[in-house]
């Protein structure tokens, strides 16, 4: 008889776990609390093009996650750092135009948006196999399995993958009997990478800062806007920008953000800049499916990997995925990838 995983969270771990394990020939379900798949990937349609609220980049490094592009035929395209940027150093000075250094490490894109990378993925699952709006609540080890309860639907399974970030599992949902202590005290102290970004997207009817012999780079010391990056499409027929917001303003109101930008890109582009077509936004720490109340201070990166995430727990038929706990580029969009891998070898071991 076929083997039955149920998979929390359709993020870029949940959905790659799935594609894997659907190809070893388990029976997989895969359950997450949003209304969209993706989690820290959210690309939105704006204005005929794509822009990225949520991961954007990968590197020539990115071994795991190269090979999955290549497999899915997905396009990459270079990052355009092309041109002249801007640098506010403080509010009094004028903004100041400079070279960029030749040598920086190129960055790449996916074409069409990271979502593609998703869409590829999930393509071939039914409506059973990856369900919506279903946010797990808690999990019961049985006799003879599992059982993983959502608002109003028990699953059992004879095996359970999590791929929510660390802290966000042990804060969101409950066990039966409870979890290894020591494993939730190190999933508490365990960093969710970009938890508290803020990332915004312009999108323009020309890019006239390339007419300008600028690359649309921009760093400030001030903000709103911390730095910034030309955020056109491969075809260079849409035209965008695309940053980050000093974490300060988290607690503001997104017309109070927008405001602020625009004003900034006065400053730095003129008329131009602040005659833009759309402001899209995310402030990730208002996201409770990423980011949890609990405010305590963690390092960038702290515990990402850590030992303890190699085993398996509750009768060895609970598994912790997900980015965070990758030992190789964990955060990442190539950690989920890694770390989906060592899940699958893990997994298959136990059967063999
Ligand atoms: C603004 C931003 C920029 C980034 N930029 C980059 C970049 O340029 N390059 C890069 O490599 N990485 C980047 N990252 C990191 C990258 O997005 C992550 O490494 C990757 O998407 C993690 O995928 P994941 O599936 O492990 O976790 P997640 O994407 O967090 O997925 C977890 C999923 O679980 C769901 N979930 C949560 N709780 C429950 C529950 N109780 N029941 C069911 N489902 C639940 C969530 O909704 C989510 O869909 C960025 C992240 C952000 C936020």
């Amino acid at each position: 008889m076929k083997k039955k995983i149920v998979i929390i969270g359709a993020g870029l771990s949940g959905l790659y776990l799935g594609y894997r394990l659907k190809k070893e020939g388990f029976l997989v379900r895969i359950l997450e609390a949003n209304a969209r798949i993706g989690g820290r990937i959210f690309t939105k349609n704006v204005h005929h093009t794509h822009v990225e609220l949520g991961a954007t980049w990968l590197w020539k490094y990115n071994e795991e996650l190269l090979k999955l592009c290549r497999e899915l035929n997905i396009t990459l395209f270079e990052q355009d750092m092309h041109g002249d940027a801007l640098f506010e150093a403080t509010s009094a000075n004028a903004v100041q135009r400079f070279q960029l250094p030749q040598n920086q490490e190129i960055s790449y894109r996916i074409a069409g948006g990271t979502r593609v990378l998703l869409d590829q993925l999930a393509i071939g699952f039914s409506k059973e196999e990856l369900l919506l709006n279903q946010k797990v609540q808690q999990i019961n080890t049985t006799e003879s399995g599992v059982e993983v309860l959502t608002e109003n639907i028990a699953f059992t399974a004879d095996l359970v993958v999590s791929t929510l970030p660390p802290k966000v599992l042990v804060h969101s949902v409950a066990f039966s009997p409870a979890l290894d202590a020591n494993l939730i005290q190190v999933a508490k102290h365990t960093h969710t990478w970009m938890k508290d970004s803020i990332k915004f997207t312009l999108v323009y009817k020309r890019a006239f800062w390339k007419e300008k012999g600028l690359s649309g780079v921009g760093f400030s010391n001030v903000g709103p806007f911390t730095e910034m990056y030309d955020h056109s499409d491969l075809e260079h027929k849409h035209f965008a920008l695309m940053g980050f917001l000093h974490g300060a303003l988290a607690k503001e109101t997104k017309a109070y953000r927008e405001e602020k930008v625009r004003e900034q890109l006065f400053k730095f582009f003129g008329q131009d800049g602040s005659n833009y077509l759309s402001y899209e936004e995310k402030n990730w720490s208002e996201e409770p499916l990423v980011t949890t109340a609990d405010s305590g201070f963690l390092s960038p990166h702290e515990n990402n990997g850590h030992p303890i995430y190699q085993k398996a727990y509750l009768k060895d038929r609970f598994f912790i995925a997900g980015s965070e706990t990758s030992p190789s580029y964990g955060g990442y969009m190539e950690g989920a990838i890694y770390r989906g891998n060592q899940i699958v070898a893990q997994i298959k071991r136990g059967f063999e």
